[in-house]
Parts: C-alpha cells; structure tokens; sequence
C-alpha cells in the first residue's frame, strides 16, 4: 500500500568536524520519503524553488517517489545548516532558511485524497493539519515533529494530537510536551493528549513505543563509526511507516517489526554524509542488517 509523506524539502549545508557540503538534498520529507521507499510506494508532498537541482529530482525519481504532490515555485527552496561538534551528538543549527516554504499551502491531487498511510514528518503544525483536512479516511496517520513548534506553534501542535494515530519525538521534547521529565510518565501524559501510539526517540539508545498493546524498547543499530546523523530521525519514522505500508493490514501488529526496519534504515543514515548511504539503499543489506539487530537483541 501506498504511503503519502509531508514534510521539509531542503538544501541542507552540513558541517563536521571531518567533513563539510554545502546544499545536499535534504529536508524531513526527503529522508522520510527516501527510507519509506525501500519498502513501499511513496507520494511526496512539498515545495521546492527555482534553485532545486534536477538531479535531486532524478533521485527521488530513481526511488520512485511520485513528485505529482511536490510543487516547484518562484522563490528559493527551503535551505538549513547545521554544525556539529566533535560529540556528533551535539548540533547546532546555523540557518534556517524558509524560502519558498514561508508561503507554501500544500494542496493534494484529488487522486491522493484516500492515501492509506499518511507520514505528517516535521514541518510546521499547521501545514501537517492542511494535509490532514484534504485526506479522506486515513488508515493510518504518524506525526513527527520538533523542539521548534514547542514553543512557537503549541496549540496547533495539540491540536494535532488529537487527530494523529501515533506521535514520534525524541525523549527531550516528549518530557518538554508532558512537563515531567521521565520518558515513561511523558508517554502516558502523551496518551491522554490523543495519540494511542508515542514513540520517544532516544537518538544512540534506539525507541521506545508506548502503545495499547504495551511498551516495546528498540534497539538502535550500534555503529562503530557515524559520518553525519542528520535526518536520522526523519529516516527511522520513515523505515518504520515505509514497512508499514509495506505490510498492510493493522499497522499495530507490526508496529515492533517496523520500528526495528527503522532503526536499521537510520544506522545506515548515519554511516553516509547527508542522504547519500540511503539513497542507494537495497532489500538484502537492510534484511542482513535487521537480522544481525535481532540477533544482537535477543536474550
Ligand atoms: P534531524 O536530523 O532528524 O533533526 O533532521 C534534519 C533535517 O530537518 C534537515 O534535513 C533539515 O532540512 C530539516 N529541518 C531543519 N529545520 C527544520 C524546520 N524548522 N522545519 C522542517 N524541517 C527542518
């Protein structure tokens, strides 16, 4: 079945202390929508300018990502940088750039409407609702989101949480939304917000799920060496809902399964500069690497 992903389309300037490139494909509808890929037919939908490279387009083509929900428009596209410090674990965000996002309505093709999965990846609150309004009867609806709408789209945001199956954050924004500062408690106040479904991100340290059918720890893949973790968590949510919709039938029973293909297709973001590991990612090397995962984490 066929996933429909919202979100960010990027230029992204990524700085390490190995490595710097100035205006990668990016964004947290491309890493989402390039993971989701490996598992499912996925529409994208976002905004891209005049500057958008062709051979951006030709790689999302090369996943078959439908672009008939991606609109180009006069303007600049969306551009973000960010450093990182020698603890590539600590980032800090240089520009944002909003461009031709600052006036962006995302309107859906009709064909689109009654899409069974639905990624509402980070980007502000209510463009995530815009997209919701125009979707007929969702299967299955999954929000990310970030520290940014915190504190300056709190109501929208929950607003939002009230019409989203599961919600994904990581562990410090989920403490952030709850007000309490242990991520099991945060989960359960999450709960009564909307969503039957949190996931807490705890970047290195995998996910935790609270769900109705009990909590489930994932592991995150262990690397012994990360080139740029950037959209990490846009391509763990991405894994996860490209496998879901990959599988069909009730998304949580195979929520686990899902989240574990996540963690495996974020390791590998994390091993390329920007996009660049998962955009030529195949079947058998994330089966080899989920296998190994399962093996690591049986006991
Ligand atoms: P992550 O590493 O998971 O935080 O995601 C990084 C991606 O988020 C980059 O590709 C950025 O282009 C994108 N991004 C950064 N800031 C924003 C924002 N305010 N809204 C939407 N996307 C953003």
């Amino acid at each position: 079945m066929k996933v429909l992903v919202v979100g960010s389309t990027a230029l992204d300037s990524i700085r390490t202390p190995r490595r710097a490139e100035e205006r990668l494909l990016g964004g947290s509808a491309s890493y989402a929508a390039v993971a989701a890929s490996c598992f499912a037919p996925v529409r994208l939908v976002g905004v891209v300018g005049e500057d958008f490279p062709r051979r951006y387009l030709a790689l999302y083509r090369r996943r078959r990502i439908d672009l008939e929900g991606l609109q180009q428009a006069a303007g600049r596209t969306f551009h973000w940088s960010g450093e990182y410090e020698v603890n590539l674990n600590r980032r800090r965000t240089l520009t944002t750039e909003l461009g031709v996002f600052a006036d962006f309505t995302p309107t859906l093709p009709a064909a689109w409407r009654g899409t069974p999965y639905v990624l509402l990846a980070n980007i502000a609150p209510a463009l995530q609702h815009h997209v919701l309004d125009q979707m007929e009867r969702p299967r299955w609806v999954v929000a990310d989101t970030m520290d940014l709408w915190l504190n300056t789209a709190l109501p929208e945001l929950l607003r939002l949480l009230r019409r989203i199956d599961a919600i994904v954050l990581n562990d410090s924004e989920a403490c952030q939304l709850s007000g309490v500062d242990n991520v099991i408690l945060a989960a359960r106040r999450l709960h009564r917000l909307g969503p039957r479904h949190v996931i807490v991100k705890k970047g290195e340290h995998g996910a935790i799920a609270s769900t109705p059918d009990g909590c489930f720890v994932c592991p995150a893949y262990p690397l012994a060496s990360v080139a740029d973790p950037t959209g990490a968590g846009d391509s763990f949510v991405g894994g996860m809902m490209g496998y879901l919709a990959g599988k069909g039938g009730a998304p949580g029973r195979h929520l686990r399964q899902a989240m574990v293909y996540g963690s495996v297709i974020a390791s590998f973001c994390c091993e390329g500069f920007g996009l660049s590991a998962i955009a030529r990612l195949a079947r058998p090397r994330i089966e080899a690497r989920a296998t190994g995962l399962r093996r690591m984490a049986r006991f």
